[in-house]
């Protein structure tokens, strides 16, 4: 028997968050508190992390494959980052190229100092700005689209840091919320469309970035404000210097963020995650109630979902399915009859609660449907009665192509499956999924409103508020085509 090497979190048929940023400036341990942050957000990214810190003199760097805890745990790792500012990042390899290259910050010494800088998101123009900068001599060290915003600034013709960055980043189509430090200053920066998250945070006299809140709780910093979309944020020893260079753009935050990716007890645009995830819960009861005898999550991500469902229908909710959170990164070789269990690695089904009743299973998603179907098996396995899902979205029908891991369309299963067709193949006796109008009750805004709240709903509408330059003729094209059509 050899070893079979998994992906982290051991689960393709969820979407992935690709990344987290953490930035502080300020804090004589400010390497310590990067770590400490990039933790907190281990959940964007499991592949890699790095940070760089910068001593007054010079910048320090140490990057590396796997968790956080096991990069930047022993207390040398941080001792060999000195300084009092730091950018991190976790990384989340969407691409197969699961090579240190890839793992960020990015750093490059330019002619006025050194340079790093840390992403998250993804550049829909990355392909064709990076053709142009080969063609102009740039050698990239790396596959990221992230690389390409450092050669933007090296090529700029322009002055100042802050000047550079704009006119690189003014060439940049998609989403990025970036955190960078240039010898004295730490910037934040989030794209026009405000798509992916960026907070600050105040420690002392210490200011800090981050992608969600439960970073600043993990290091006793306060919130002090969402980096609102299109805000360039630098911070130096004279303060805190807010411009808005960019042309102004619709905000679109993603709606993903509310329903999976975060975290339950992060704040993100003025809404605790947790709280917008039960609401959704009691929305889908409003609209999709069964009679049924208990309302099981699927753990983890279902959970506050189903409490919202369980609070609203009055059915009483169980713990009925029990995660294993050690499922480690590395297996032993299954034969096919151990692979055949799979799923059971992470899950198994609580045979005393569910024996002899009528359930419903709450799940925050549907991918591909591989994961929900064993699930609906393994429930039906205990002794379930009979099995209704709820899903806590609407059908994911469309990728993402603004900074989140989800297969090609040809894989989704409500892309290609009426709603019937699905709960055949997962093998309910009933599905059904929150509309989109119920999300957004729940988010508090109104979909296609002018004067309420929006949000990057693409996946589930196909409506990208952000061009898709790379995708011309591609999977996209016909995307884009199909789109066309509905119009
Ligand atoms: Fe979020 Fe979906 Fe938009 Fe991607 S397409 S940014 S996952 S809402």
């Amino acid at each position: 028997m050899g070893n079979l090497t998994l992906p982290l979190p051991f689960d393709d048929d969820k979407p992935h968050e690709e990344c987290a940023v953490f930035g502080v400036i300020g804090h004589p341990d400010a390497a310590a508190l990067a770590a400490l942050g990039l933790h907190a957000l281990q959940h964007r990214g499991q592949e890699g992390s790095g940070i760089v810190t910068y001593d007054g003199k010079q910048f320090h760097s140490h990057k590396a494959l796997g968790l956080v805890g096991d990069n930047f745990g022993d207390s040398d790792v941080i001792a060999k980052l000195p300084g009092n500012a730091a950018i991190g990042h976790n990384r989340y390899s969407t691409t197969g190229e699961t090579v240190l290259r890839n793992v960020q910050p990015f750093f490059a010494d330019f002619d006025f100092g050194g340079f790093a800088v840390c992403h998250n998101g993804n550049l829909t123009n990355s392909r064709q700005l990076r053709r142009e900068l080969v063609r102009r001599g740039c050698i990239f060290q790396s596959t990221s689209d992230t690389e390409t915003i450092i050669h933007l600034i090296a090529v700029s013709e322009q002055k100042s840091l802050v000047d550079r960055m704009v006119d690189a980043l003014s060439q940049l189509v998609g989403t990025y919320s970036l955190a960078a430090l240039a010898n004295d200053s730490l910037i934040g920066i989030r794209d026009p469309f405000g798509v992916r998250p960026l907070v600050l945070g105040k420690l002392d006299d210490a200011w800090i970035f981050a992608s969600e809140t439960c970073a600043l709780d993990i290091i006793g910093a306060t919130y002090v404000r969402d980096v609102e979309p299109g805000e360039l944020l630098v911070i130096d020893r004279d303060g805190l210097h807010s411009s808005r260079p960019f042309e102004e753009k619709p905000k679109r935050f993603c709606i993903f963020e509310y329903i999976y990716f975060a975290r339950p007890d992060s704040e993100m645009e003025g809404s605790n995650v947790y709280a917008v995830r039960e609401r959704i819960g009691r929305e889908l009861a409003r609209e999709a109630g069964v009679a049924a005898d208990l309302v099981i999550p699927v753990p983890d991500s279902g959970v506050p979902a189903a409490l919202g469902y369980a609070k609203e229908s009055g059915i009483p909710y169980e713990l009925g399915i029990i995660r294993n959170h050690y499922v480690g990164r590395t297996f032993i070789e299954p034969t096919d009859q151990i692979r055949n269990l799979g799923v059971k690695l992470k899950h198994n089904a609580n045979r005393c609660t569910i024996q002899g009743k009528r359930v419903i299973l709450v799940d925050d998603s549907i991918v591909r449907g591989t994961t929900s179907k064993k699930i609906v098996e393994m429930v039906r396995g205990a002794g379930a009665t009979e099995v209704h899902m709820r899903i806590a979205s609407p059908p994911t029908t469309h990728s993402c192509f603004y900074g989140v891991d989800t297969p090609e369309r040809s894989k989704l299963l409500a892309a290609n499956n009426s709603i019937a067709e699905m709960a055949r193949i997962i093998g309910v006796d009933s599905l059904a999924f929150v509309s989109i109008a119920g999300v957004y009750r729940a988010v508090g805004g109104t979909p296609r409103s002018k004067d309420a709240p929006q949000f990057c709903d693409a996946c589930f509408t196909g409506d990208y508020p952000i061009p898709l330059v790379d995708h011309d003729g591609g999977e996209m094209g016909k995307q884009l085509s199909f789109l066309k059509q509905l119009a």
